[in-house]
């Protein structure tokens, strides 16, 4: 069964050996994310390396995306290793200490002591510890425990209801955009922006540096939530996570669900891409099946239109990489099933005026009308894969493409299924005569089979796709 939903899947200690890989992109998995929070650039580049290896060998699309570690703040180190903070009792978090105890902490984030006020609430290590800002002095931040546990070192700090100053780009996400683009990675996650501003920097330093990674902007700060800055922020990116984790400690964990819909939603009717993340298949870190209350996540995730879910401690550094992949893909591939179909409506919301965005709704239109077996779209930039793939009308779309650039981005793309079309010259016959032929190769088609074909002429003319064709499959695809 064809699954249109995609899988990311997180790299780690668990995912390394070369079979138990093979068995995940067998099993599913469409794009790998290299998590440079943990790890250094020549473990990654191993995996990078590793995944292009099978995917060659599978002949699978696995793409590839890197995700910045951004300004995570987080405390320093205890003296032995963690500390019990108890509820009731004071706790200082000092700039300036080397070696914490149950008493006080190191900060890794300096200015913290510039970004809080007596009454703010700072959540650390996920919101499992809740800290009350009681007064602030020099370097030091007094707090009162409200909700106490073993703090361990380096555990995270949030700030509740957002307000940290620590710009999204630190040096080190600098230097790791460079080993991004070295390995050429065809995805580019960068973690915490509260801006377009943010994202236009973290594309002017990638293009400096001489790489074209899709963007993908992580939602996980209460500042990038408001409708404004969300759609501030799309503009400057290709795609969002919805990053519950982090997110869930800033805005309070009940408000994301809700967060999570508008966020697909607007991000579909801004053409870009979405990918659902954190603790979706949570307990099959230890488990071989997951919760009722976890494929019902994964399937709501899928209902409201995510591009892609997201695996993260399941695949990196769970006991069954492989399983949680298989239980995803059924999962996704169920709630496909009853997804409805609603294209009328959905072009009420939506305006065009370029004519090759046109030509992608009028194929996606007839499509759905005679219930055609596949829409195939030539495409260099995959655009036309991308503005189809915004709405659902039920039909899959095979984006054929010569750029294997364009191959791997289409790999994040609901409903989207990329191959390769080697053909170069400017024959138009030819070129239609190839792209049939990778259809049936595929076993997308067969003899007689109706497809709706879009297609820019005269060919070799870079952008602006034109033409739609109705075709019968074996009778004149060419002609
Ligand atoms: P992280 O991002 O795993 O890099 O923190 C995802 C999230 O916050 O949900
Ligand atoms: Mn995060």
């Amino acid at each position: 069964m064809l699954r249109s939903t995609k899988i990311v899947a997180t790299l780690g200690p668990s995912s390394s050996d070369p079979a138990v890989l093979e068995r995940m992109v067998r099993a599913g998995v469409d794009v790998v994310r290299l998590n440079f929070s943990h790890g250094t650039a020549e473990d990654h580049f191993k995996r990078a390396g590793l995944v292009k290896d099978i995917a060659r060998k599978t002949g699978r699309t696995v793409a590839i995306m890197c995700d910045l570690q951004g300004p995570k703040i987080r405390i320093g180190k205890f003296g032995d290793g963690k500390a019990t903070l108890e509820k009731g009792r004071r706790f200082v978090l000092d700039a300036a200490c080397e070696r914490g105890d149950a008493g006080r902490v190191g900060l890794d984030y300096k200015e913290l002591p510039r970004d809080v006020e007596p009454g703010v609430l700072l959540l650390l290590d996920d919101g499992r510890i809740v800290l009350e800002v009681t007064d602030v002095r020099g370097d030091e931040v007094h707090t009162m425990v409200r909700q106490g546990g073993v703090l361990s070192d380096h555990k995270g700090i949030n700030r509740q209801g957002g307000g940290l100053t620590a710009p999204a780009l630190t040096p080190k996400d600098m230097e790791d955009i460079r080993t991004a683009v070295k390995m050429q990675a065809d995805y580019l996650a960068v973690s915490f922006p509260k801006s377009g501003a943010d994202m236009y920097m973290a594309r002017e330093l990638m293009r400096a540096a001489g790489g074209k990674a899709f963007l993908i902007a992580k939602i996980e700060r209460a500042e990038a939530v408001g409708a404004e800055a969300l759609i501030d922020i799309m503009r400057g990116s290709d795609g969002i996570m919805v990053a519950r984790g982090d997110l869930a400690v800033e805005v309070g964990d009940a408000s994301v669900p809700a967060l999570q819909k508008k966020m697909i939603r607007l991000a579909r009717e801004q053409n870009k891409v979405t990918i659902t993340a954190t603790q979706m298949m949570e307990s099959m870190i230890a488990s071989p099946v997951p919760t009722r209350a976890e494929v019902s996540d994964v399937a709501n995730a899928v209902l409201d239109g995510t591009d892609a879910v997201m695996l993260s401690a399941e695949t990196a550094s769970g006991m069954y990489p492989v399983e949680v992949i298989e239980a995803m893909d059924r999962i996704c591939v169920e709630a496909e099933q009853t997804q409805p179909v609603n294209l009328e409506q959905d072009f009420l919301n939506r305006v065009f005026t370029r004519v090759d965005q046109s030509i992608a709704m009028a194929g996606l239109f007839t499509a759905y009308h005679l219930k055609v077996k596949a829409i195939a779209t030539l495409t260099e930039s995959g655009s036309t894969a991308l503005w189809m793939s915004r709405l659902n009308c039920g039909v899959p779309i095979y984006a054929l493409t010569s750029q294997t650039s364009t191959r791997y981005r289409c790999a994040l793309l609901r409903d989207v299924f990329p191959l390769m079309v080697k053909y170069v010259g400017h024959d138009r016959e030819e070129l239609l005569r190839e792209a049939e032929k990778v259809l049936f190769e595929h076993k997308v088609v067969k003899q007689g089979d109706l497809i709706v074909l879009t297609i820019g002429e005269p060919i070799g003319k870079a952008g602006g796709t034109n033409t739609m064709k109705i075709v019968r499959v074996g009778e004149h695809l060419g002609a």
